[in-house]
């Protein structure tokens, strides 16, 4: 197992890799170093021997942990809630109201996955633990959570890319944990800034995460902690590159729709709009980039399909 020391963010936040489809630098955990020890995200079950390999390198005990946020409950971010929760037994697991019930009962959750990665389920997200009821809280818009003495974490329903979604505001370092929301932050390309909106299936909802993203921007921001991966100190041109790329997205899936070119033609119609922006930034088609890119973008054509089908009933 390649081993990598979590990444100290400053303000008592660390960041774990966790390692999702043993890439790195694809999904991780952060560890907020409060009086309650929280987590955010947990990344699929595969990453659990990771969080706990992080928090002893970190000096913590697993055992302490006392709130595990999902931002949403896509198993890439949630999966392996249930099994790690099995390590902590102080620990509830805070979710959004509409998630509650898929992570005490998985069955839909899996359903659903397997959908989307037939065959390379079980090898990527296998075994989903189910977590008891007792154990989980819901937290609806405005919600907050004091978890220190100087610090009340504040949530925000923030649908777009799930409407189990939410985004979590910490006061102490000015951030926000975003998950999918805002979307996927490339840090792979040293030197430019790249963000991509996550319109996976099945409830993308292009107008909504511009909402939400807008309501982000209100916030009085310094920092931005994203689901795939780690953080951004400029949250305005993280947030102005997603929204912009929105439109394209659309556009690409319409004109492969129009086309009857199936979900194989949106994604080569994203890829090649994808291509020819970072060719701008002599960025050519052999960087390694374009093997996490590929596939998020794979996951988005589905989830554009899947829009656009709906829209048109
Ligand atoms: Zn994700």
């Amino acid at each position: 197992m390649e081993k990598r020391a979590p990444i100290d963010l400053g303000k008592r936040i660390h960041l774990i890799d966790g390692f999702d489809l043993g890439v790195p630098g694809r999904t991780g955990t952060y560890v907020i170093e409060e009086e309650q020890l929280t987590l955010v995200e947990t990344g699929p079950s595969m990453s659990v021997p990771r969080i706990l390999e992080g928090l002893k390198d970190l000096s913590l005990d697993v055992k302490d942990v006392r709130y595990i946020i999902l931002t949403h409950i896509h198993l890439d971010h949630a999966g392996g809630a249930g099994l790690l929760l099995k390590e902590c037994p102080q620990a509830e697991v805070i979710v959004h109201p509409r998630g509650r019930r898929h992570m005490a009962d998985p069955s839909r959750l899996i359903e659903g996955a397997r959908a989307v990665y037939g065959d390379d389920f079980d090898r990527l997200f296998d075994p989903i633990v189910p977590i008891p009821d007792e154990k989980l809280i819901i937290k609806e818009d405005d919600g907050a959570l004091e978890i220190g003495p100087d610090c009340t974490l504040s949530f925000l329903d923030t649908p777009g890319h799930a409407k189990h979604h939410i985004g979590i505001y910490d006061p102490v370092s000015k951030g926000v944990f975003t998950g999918d929301t805002a979307g996927i932050r490339y840090h792979q390309i040293e030197g430019v800034t790249f963000y991509l909106p996550s319109t996976s299936p099945n409830q993308f909802d292009p107008e909504a995460m511009k909402q939400s993203i807008e309501r982000m921007k209100q916030l009085e921001l310094e920092r931005v902690y994203f689901g795939h991966f780690g953080m951004s100190e400029e949250p305005e041109a993280a947030f102005d590159q997603v929204v912009s790329w929105i439109p394209d997205f659309l556009s690409a899936a319409e004109e492969a729709i129009e086309r009857e070119e199936g979900v194989k033609g949106i994604k080569e119609r994203l890829q090649h709009k994808i291509y020819t922006y970072l060719k701008g930034y002599s960025i050519e088609d052999d960087h390694p980039v374009y093997e996490v890119i590929n596939l998020d973008i794979e996951v988005c054509a589905m989830g554009l399909a899947d829009y656009f089908h709906k829209q048109r009933g």
